[in-house]
Order: C-alpha cells, then sequence, then structure tokens
C-alpha cells in the first residue's frame, strides 16, 4: 500500500477515543450523560427545526441567544464548535504556535497532546503532584499559554476559582483555557471572571451533563477580543460548523433546565452511592467532582479488570499511561447501571 501523507503529519499520533460499541453493553466508557434528551426537549427541536434545504445558521443566533441568558454574557462572548474538541482546536489554531507553546498536566484530556501536534505546537506536560492534584503554583508566571481541565479528568479533581485566578494573575499575556466540560457535576465555573481577564477563554460541552454527545455541541465563552480571533479561525474553516437539527435540538434541551438539573442530581447520587460501595470492595476512589470515578484495587489489575468488564457486558476506560495504569475510569450511569457494575466486580474478585 503506497502512502501519500505528507511529511508534516506522517508522524501524527491520532487521539484514540472509547469504544463506540453498539449492542447490549453497559456503556461506562466516555462519561455520556445515562440520560437521553426528554421527550419535551426532542419535540421542541423538532416544531422549530429550520427547514433543512436552506443553510444552516452559521452563527447559532438562537442556541447563543439562550447561553448568553443562561450564563450572564453577550452573545458575542460565545462561540461554538462541532463539540469541546473543534473549540479547543480552534484555540490551538488561533493562539497557539512553534513561538507560542503550551502547558498542561501530565494526567488529562488525551486530546490536548494530539492538538498541540496538529498544529505544530511545542507542549510540555506539567506532573500533577503525587495524589493526583493540580498544584497551581506550577502554572505560576510560567509564561506559556495553559490548557487546564477543571474538575480534571481523568482524576476528578477540581481547583477552586480562586485558585485559576491566581493562575490566570500570573500570566497575563498568554492565553488560559479552562476546559470544564465536568462543571455542572460539582465543580464551579469560571465564566464571571472572562470580563476580568483578556486571556481566559472557558470551553463548555452538551456532551456530558447536557446529555448531547451524540449531536456534537461545544462552545467557548472569552471577552470579545478573544472570541472574534476564534471566529476568524472558525470562519476560515467551517463556517457552517452546526448543522440545523443540532441547533434545533440544542435549543430543546436549553429549554428543558428541569432536565439538566434532575440529571445531574440522579448522577451525583449514584457517584456518591458507587464511590462508596466501590471503597467498600477494597477499592481506591479518586474524589470525584464529575461523573465518572478513577478507582483502583491492589486485588486485581487494571487491564485485567478492564478485560474481564468487557466480558461481562460493562465498558469502562483504561488508560495505558504509566502513572495511572493500575487504574480504570467508571463513567456513571444510573444508580441501577452502577449496582450491576459492582455485581460484576465482585464476581470477578471471586475469580468467576
Ligand atoms: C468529553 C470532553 C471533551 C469533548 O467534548 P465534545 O464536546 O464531545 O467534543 C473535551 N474536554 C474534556 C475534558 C472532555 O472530557
Amino acid at each position: 500500500m503506497r502512502s501519500f501523507i505528507s511529511n508534516r503529519q506522517k508522524n501524527l499520533e491520532p487521539y484514540v477515543p472509547g469504544q463506540q460499541l453498539a449492542g447490549s453493553f453497559i456503556k461506562l466508557n466516555t462519561n455520556e450523560l445515562a440520560y437521553p434528551p426528554s421527550a419535551k426537549a426532542l419535540e421542541f427541536g423538532y416544531n422549530n427545526l429550520r427547514p433543512l434545504n436552506i443553510y444552516n445558521d452559521t452563527e447559532c443566533s438562537l442556541v447563543k441567544e439562550k447561553l448568553a441568558e443562561i450564563y450572564d454574557v453577550e452573545t458575542d462572548e460565545i462561540i461554538m464548535g462541532l463539540g469541546a474538541d473543534e473549540v479547543l482546536n480552534f484555540c490551538f489554531i488561533a493562539f497557539m504556535d512553534e513561538k507560542s507553546p503550551v502547558v498542561f498536566p501530565d494526567i488529562t484530556y488525551g486530546f490536548y497532546k494530539t492538538f498541540a501536534d496538529i498544529n505544530r505546537v511545542p507542549y510540555e506536560e506539567i506532573p500533577l503532584k503525587e495524589d493526583f492534584t493540580i498544584d497551581p503554583k506550577d502554572y505560576m508566571s510560567i509564561n506559556k499559554n495553559i490548557v487546564i481541565t477543571n474538575p480534571n479528568a481523568p482524576t476528578g479533581f477540581a481547583l477552586d476559582v480562586s485558585q485559576i485566578e491566581e493562575i490566570l494573575k500570573s500570566n497575563p499575556d498568554n492565553v488560559v483555557i479552562i476546559d470544564e466540560a465536568y462543571v455542572d457535576f460539582g465543580g464551579e465555573s469560571c465564566i464571571p471572571l472572562i470580563r476580568k481577564y483578556d486571556n481566559l477563554v472557558v470551553v463548555h460541552t452538551f456532551s456530558k451533563s447536557r446529555g448531547m454527545a451524540g449531536g456534537r455541541l461545544g462552545y467557548a465563552i472569552a471577552c470579545k477580543g478573544l472570541i472574534k480571533d476564534l471566529n476568524t479561525i472558525k470562519n476560515s474553516m467551517d463556517p457552517y460548523n452546526i448543522s440545523s437539527l443540532t441547533q434545533a435540538v440544542a435549543l430543546g434541551i436549553l429549554n428543558d433546565p428541569e432536565y439538566l438539573k434532575e440529571s445531574v442530581e440522579k448522577t451525583i447520587e449514584a457517584r456518591e452511592f458507587f464511590k462508596d460501595a466501590l471503597r467498600k470492595l477494597g477499592f481506591e476512589v479518586l474524589d470525584s467532582k464529575t461523573n465518572f470515578v478513577l478507582a483502583k484495587s491492589d486485588k486485581i489489575d487494571g487491564k485485567t479488570l478492564n478485560i474481564k468488564l468487557k466480558e461481562k457486558g460493562v465498558l469502562v476506560r483504561y488508560f495505558n499511561v504509566e502513572r495511572i495504569k493500575q487504574y480504570n475510569r467508571i463513567s456513571i450511569g444510573t444508580k441501577k447501571d452502577m449496582q450491576t457494575v459492582l455485581e460484576k466486580i465482585e464476581e470477578i474478585l471471586k475469580g468467576e
């Protein structure tokens, strides 16, 4: 087989997403919400769908107006992308290059490395502390762009907004991206800081708490200057990025705030239940503020547990990364899902 891949891209290591297997698996490997959008949200979307023979609204105006109302910002302080992933990539393209490198923690969302590589941005990984928390001191006056997931993944730990603010203050000439994919499950958002810091970008997604992973929608909130630059990139690559279908359903979801509230409450309740039960089985479980937990047991190797759970119909996420290779990241589904997982884990520990 010949390859025509360019020299520039030939060493690129693509991001490896969690498996998206169809079938009867209990799927706890990619941190989706266990609850699909409500009938009310879908019906709203269907009734407000823009005719598909005409192009979609490139500005996503209605969704932005609603988000602006929810987060108390203006529509030109928001940019929409095909998932948080596209927005993050826009940030790397817009603000970073060979001479403007980036730092992020050694244990964090794996896609940042790929965004850095494909955009030729040098990066440095800053080790989490021994206990897997971020030490804000490591980022003070670092004079490079910064990406921090808060709460972090796959550890689940969160920094306080005051700690993020210290990082922002000490790096006024670099862009600081705070990826708040999991913030609704117990973190504190730093969106209110965008008026004070013109170097802050806050990234959100509809894929986790808002239950629309398959619809692909994310956004960033930042000061107008940063959003203008991000729009330049978006409109040079993908002006029509968000389909009318996605916009309509997203608006339906935003118009049904009870759904978000209830799904988050149920998820947090299931998380706390699962954490306690897993600890009773002898697992070490990190104290998560998200919809997943990172856990290990000295009774079974991390990779083995992952494979055995899959054989029993449960998908969880294993990372072949030195510091966390004894762990699995288990997304929080319904309480019933979590009870089933616990039963399967008990069986596995008993050698069944
Ligand atoms: C899931 C996730 C994303 C990607 O979200 P999409 O909107 O599905 O692209 C980005 N960052 C983090 C930390 C995530 O966990």
